[in-house]
């Protein structure tokens, strides 16, 4: 399906082609300290073409020795995208938290649950606002 997003403060705007199948979410520690937050979601998706903006990549080695290119907008964090560390677009994961379309992309599966926070397995428990 074809997505389009921004990044928080808008400067960077691109499109792709995500695999709606391919939602996953991600409670590695990686995740946790890369986002800042409890775990990461993310699709699969090919051609991605950035429309404005640049992002600026970080190239991260991997216990494997493995080397992942994380790209984020310079101004304002959001993360964008990871992809192979010579900069190919043509097959990415996305985070859906910057995608337009990210309501119609439910995660089919969770990874690396041994590293989740317990907590953040079951928030039905826990006390729901409206608004703030
Ligand atoms: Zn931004
Ligand atoms: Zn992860």
């Amino acid at each position: 399906m074809k997505v389009d997003g921004h990044c928080y403060c808008g400067k960077i705007t691109f499109e792709a082609e995500a695999d709606p199948a391919s939602v996953v979410v991600c409670h590695c520690t990686d995740c946790q300290e890369l986002t800042g937050t409890t775990y990461r979601t993310v699709v699969t998706a090919r051609n991605l073409a950035i429309l404005s903006g640049t992002p600026k990549v970080w190239l991260k080695q991997a216990d494997s020795g493995r080397t992942r290119a994380y790209a984020f907008c310079p101004d304002c964090g959001s993360p964008i995208y990871s992809g192979p560390p010579e900069g190919s677009l043509e097959s990415v994961s996305l985070r859906i938290g910057t995608l337009r379309q990210r309501r119609e992309l439910p995660p089919a599966r969770q990874i690396w649950c041994r590293s989740a926070l317990s907590w953040a397995m079951d928030l039905n428990g826990i006390a729901k606002h409206d608004k703030q």
